[in-house]
């Protein structure tokens, strides 16, 4: 386990389940693919975040994936995930964790099948990681 925080508004949380090396990595490979890079946090998303706070964000990112991702089914995989808005979409595009075909092509994580908490919290780990960089 390991304590961060976001240097700006000072909230400290925790990275369980899925270690720093393993997003560092995950973060890294996708700065190499030019459209994976190609998504950035606008000055209105950052100041959001701020405002809210990243625990909060947290939690908008474990609903998101818990409803939109985690499910065996869902009848619209690819377009779940909006282009603009909540920062924690624009993340999810930039981490491919914006449907099960970028989860299965990017991680191997298996279609057709509930992710487990575990997966959940992995990508919600990444999502975070991703939105502190950018506004940081
Ligand atoms: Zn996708």
């Amino acid at each position: 386990m390991n304590l961060s925080g976001c240097t700006v508004c000072g909230i400290a949380f925790c990275y369980e389940v899925l270690n720093l090396q393993t997003i560092e990595q995950a973060l890294n490979k996708l700065s190499k693919s030019n459209f994976r890079s190609s998504f950035h946090l606008n000055a209105e998303q950052v100041r959001y975040v701020h405002e809210k706070g990243i625990d909060k964000i947290r939690t908008h990112a474990e609903d998101f994936v818990h409803t939109r991702l985690a499910p065996s089914s869902i009848p619209n995989d690819g377009r779940q995930t909006p282009m603009k808005g909540h920062p924690v979409f624009i993340s999810q595009h930039a981490c491919a964790c914006c449907c099960r075909g970028c989860l299965n092509k990017w991680y191997k994580v298996p279609k057709g099948i509930a992710l487990t908490p575990v997966q959940e919290a992995k990508i919600v780990n990444l999502i975070i990681a991703w939105i502190e960089r950018e506004v940081t």
